[in-house]
């Protein structure tokens, strides 16, 4: 295998050597790197900072890029495991020439995961990390992280594939890419509280083709009973743009308000919160110093996060407009509006026409004219 370097925040490691003309197509480079991944690692050195578990398992290490940078870039003792021996050669060149302190394994993710545990358990799969959540939640001790990059399953594109997948149904809205985190989200909770294990999402979000968790577990069969009541449903109208949350186990049956029409529920998905707002702030006060692998997308997503409303449902402000045959203003003039009428109102991390409101409709609408 032809290698070369390459350096993602303050690491350097070997990746097969790519032309940059001619770029392996998906899925033949001999072992996985994805440059485009640089922000999700950047989040996940990030929150193993804020969380110091006493050990990282990087279960699908590949390159070994991400469980590399969190033993270079914090002072957690880690263990990068791929069931693909060339990827070990790899792995094992990576941790000598940085010279951190790492185990490397052999094995399948999920016959290691049911035998050792450690701090933080990190699942970065090809596609759908369905099959690998069960013995996560086992292996870990109190922190996993999930990398999902399905997201036409997640988001409703795919929808059998979905169902089968996560067990719940999503639906291909405007705002499916929150729909698909929070399906990810409400999946592992179940799991977890097969397990009396409950959940608290420290830092969630959707970017680009993937949809990155990290969540705290915690073993006790009341806190998993708390993460089933974070579960439900949004309910959205099929002829119009009125859409609404509720948190129940089994969905109701509604119609729509505005126009009759019934409305079609998706979930279960996680209704709760998507952030801890102390950890997050302890990113962004770190984020200052740190030398990311993506600057710009990381300081600007860890902003609008925190800014972000706690709402499971968000909307295309120019649908909205469309909807309404108005044209819309600057977006920041309609979130202003709806603040200073007293409603809760933010951009989304995940695109830049998506706002979340606890406004009604008619509010927005009338915010909306220019
Ligand atoms: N974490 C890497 C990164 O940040 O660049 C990327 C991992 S890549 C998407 C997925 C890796 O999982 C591949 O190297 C593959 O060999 C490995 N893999 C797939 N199934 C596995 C299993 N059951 N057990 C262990 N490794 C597995």
């Amino acid at each position: 295998m032809d290698l070369t370097w390459v350096k993602e925040g303050r690491t350097t490691i070997a990746v097969p050597c790519q032309n940059p003309d001619v770029p392996f197509p998906p899925g033949t480079a001999p072992v996985f790197y994805n440059s485009r991944m640089a922000l999700n690692r950047d989040t996940t050195v990030l929150i193993v900072r804020q969380t110091n578990p006493h050990s990282y398992l990087d279960a699908m290490a590949a390159s070994g890029i991400r469980g590399c940078r969190v033993g270079y870039e914090s002072e957690v003792p880690v263990t990068l495991n791929d069931r693909d021996p060339l990827a070990i050669d790899l792995i094992t060149h990576n941790v000598q020439s940085l010279g951190i302190d790492a185990h490397v394994m052999c094995r399948d993710a999920n016959s290691l995961m049911s035998e050792e545990k450690f701090g933080f358990v990190d699942l970065d799969p090809f596609g759908t990390p369905a099959p690998f959540v069960d013995a996560a939640i086992r292996s870990t001790g109190k922190y996993l992280g999930v990398t999902a990059t399905d997201t036409a399953p997640l988001c409703g594109a795919h929808l059998k594939a979905g169902i089968r997948r996560y067990m719940a149904r999503p639906l291909n809205t405007e705002y499916h890419t929150e729909v698909g985190l929070r399906i990810l989200l409400g999946n592992v909770a179940r799991h977890a509280a097969v397990y009396d294990k409950g959940v608290t999402p420290l830092f969630c979000y959707a970017h680009e083709h993937f949809v990155r968790l990290h969540l705290q577990l915690k073993s006790s069969a009341t806190a998993a009973d708390k993460s089933i009541a974070r579960l439900g449903y949004v309910h959205q109208c099929p002829k119009c743009p009125y859409r609404m949350e509720e948190q129940r186990f089994f969905p109701g049956i509604y119609t729509c308000p505005l126009c009759g029409a019934s409305l079609t529920p998706t979930g279960p998905l996680w209704t709760g919160s998507i952030h801890d707002p102390d950890i997050l702030a302890g990113m962004i006060r770190d984020s200052e110093t740190f030398t990311a692998g993506d600057p710009a997308g990381l300081s600007k997503l860890l902003a609008v996060c925190r800014d972000e409303p706690d709402i499971s449902f968000s909307y295309d402000y120019h649908k909205l407009g469309k909807y309404y045959r108005l044209s819309p203003g600057p977006i920041d003039v309609l979130l202003n509006r709806l603040r200073d009428k007293g409603y809760c109102a933010g951009r989304v991390h995940y695109s830049g026409y998506g706002i979340k409101t606890d406004a009604p409709l008619e509010i927005i609408r009338d915010c909306l004219i220019q």
